[in-house]
This record gives structure tokens, sequence and C-alpha cells, in this order.
């Protein structure tokens, strides 16, 4: 058994999260124990958690909680990640994660074996279906996958989706399964890196949206993700209708905190 952070480690921290107030007060602190880790895609790691904190757990599809991966100094390195599933009865949080070259983060997620031990954080996270929007479009990449299945699967019958999904390729396309009437393209990089905008940007600007007030959902590369928002207002969707949020930013490791540094 490992711990990302081992408890002494852990008291000795600098740590703003050490109270979970102001911004975090509604989360509850987790000590999560690895019961998986398998290959989902070539990409794409599957990493089943319990804890005991998770009885009577509670979130909105779309949320993620913040896993402390490891500590720089004294400080604290927590990365963010969406819940893809849970399952109360038998307290099991799912998460997806991109393997994406190098980080904190991703050392974490290929070292991980049943029985480890880390500390999470959640739920978190502002971004959720709109109850009353007339459609739904998600658009983002690989990391972004998870939120827009959890989302698009917690849709009513009635509901119209579109998802716009850039994958590595083929084999990195996943099942989902809604009730509500969606449509995908998957947009594959066959090669291309990361953090390129030229196709979810050319896919925004020729995408389909129907009529009525719908809302976007942007997620993904911070640059990537303010050129979608500028494309899609380009085409009419006001501000009150997208849901944008970067989830890492490209050639630069995320901050302490799991979100892109301000300035990337
Ligand atoms: C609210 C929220 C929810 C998220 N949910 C998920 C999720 O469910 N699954 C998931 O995989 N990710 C998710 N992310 C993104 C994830 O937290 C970041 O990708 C994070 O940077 C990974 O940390 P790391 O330590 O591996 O890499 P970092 O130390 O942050 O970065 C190291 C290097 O890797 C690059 N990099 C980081 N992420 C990616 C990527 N996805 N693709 C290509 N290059 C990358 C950076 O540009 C940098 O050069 C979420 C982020 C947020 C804010």
């Amino acid at each position: 058994m490992t711990e990302a952070v081992p408890e002494a480690v852990k008291a000795a921290l600098d740590d703003p999260f050490a109270q979970l107030t102001g911004s975090l007060s509604g989360t509850r602190r987790l000590q999560f124990e690895v019961v998986s880790s398998r290959e989902l895609s070539p990409h794409l790691q599957r990493i089943e958690l319990t804890a005991a904190e998770l009885a009577g757990f509670s979130y909105l599809p779309g949320q993620d909680v913040m896993l402390l991966v490891a500590t720089d100094g004294r400080r604290p390195v927590r990365r963010r990640y969406t819940i893809r599933y849970l399952d109360l009865a038998s307290r099991l949080l799912t998460m997806d994660i991109v393997l994406h070259g190098d980080g904190p983060g991703e050392r974490w997620v290929r070292s991980a074996k049943p029985g480890d031990r880390i500390e999470g954080i959640g739920p978190r996270g502002k971004i959720a279906a709109a109850p009353s929007a007339d459609w739904h479009l998600f658009i983002g990449d690989d990391s972004a996958a998870p939120a827009i299945f959890a989302m698009t699967e917690a849709l009513p019958g009635d509901a119209v989706a579109t998802l716009v999904l850039e994958v590595p390729g083929p084999d990195d396309e996943q099942d989902y399964s809604a009730a509500a009437r969606t449509r995908v393209s998957w947009l594959h990089r066959l090669g291309n890196p990361p953090g390129d905008p030229a196709q979810l940007v050319a896919e925004a600007a020729e995408v389909e949206l129907p009529p009525g007030d719908g809302h976007a959902y942007l997620l993904g590369e911070a640059k990537v993700v303010l050129q979608l928002r500028e494309v899609l207002a380009g085409r009419g969707i006001r501000p009150e209708q997208m849901s944008p949020k970067a989830y890492w930013g490209l050639g630069r490791a995320n901050a302490g905190h799991g979100e892109p540094a301000r300035d990337a």
C-alpha cells in the first residue's frame, strides 16, 4: 500500500485547503483507497476509488474531485478529475484519466494500484447541465469526455444534445448511454499534438445549432476554450448560454489547486 502523500508530510503542509471553507464549503475530505486501475483505451486510464466518506455523498453530473497527488516542498499539488460514475451502494467512484505524457497527476495515475491511498476533496465544480436549455452543445477534448458523458447521460429523454469530442484516434472513442437524443462527432488528432484549436474550432463554426435557446459547454485546453467562446459568440450565442472551463494549459503544468495557472 502506497500513500500518495504520507500523513506526516500532509501534517507539515502549508495547505490553502486545510479548512473546507469559502469556495470549498459543501465539499468533504475523502480518504480514498484505489480499488482498480485499468486501461480503458490506449490513452485513457479508468481508476476506481472507494472511501468511507462516500456514504451519503451527493454531486451533480459534471462535478469533479480534487486529488492530492504530490507535494512541491511544503505546498500541496492537487489535480482535478471528473466523477464519471458514483455507485453509492458500493461506495465506488470512477474517474477516467487521460495519459498525456507526464505530470504529477499522470505519474500518480500510472503508479496507482489496488490498496494505494490518496486524499480527495469534493464535489467541486460549478458546471452542470442547464435544466431549461432547448438544446445542449458539448465541445471538448479527451480530458473533458468524462464530464461531457456524465452530463449527457443525466439529460432527460426529451433533451437534444450534440457532442463534439476530440480524441487521439479511433481507438479512443467511447460508448455512452443517454436517454436524450444525441449526435456525436468524433475528431481524431491522428498524431497531431493535443491543444491545437484547429479541429474543434472548425467544428464549432459549422455545427448545426437547433432553434431555441440552447446551452454550450466548452471544456479543455485553456486557449482552445477561449477560441471556442469567440466562435460561438460570433454565431450569436450569448455569454449566459455558455459554460466555458479551462481544464489544462498547453505546455504548462496546472497550478497546485488543480486548474491552469491564471496567466496561462
Ligand atoms: C474541473 C476539472 C475537471 C477535469 N476532469 C478531468 C478528467 O476527468 N479526466 C482528465 O484526464 N483530466 C481532467 N481534467 C484535466 C486535468 O486535471 C489536467 O489535464 C491536469 O493538467 C493533469 O495533471 P498532470 O499532473 O498530469 O499534468 P500537469 O502537471 O498539469 O501538466 C504537465 C504537462 O502536461 C500537459 N498536459 C496536461 N494535461 C494534458 C492533457 N489533458 N492533454 C495533453 N497535455 C496535457 C501540460 O500542458 C503540461 O505541459 C480536469 C480539469 C479540471 C479543472
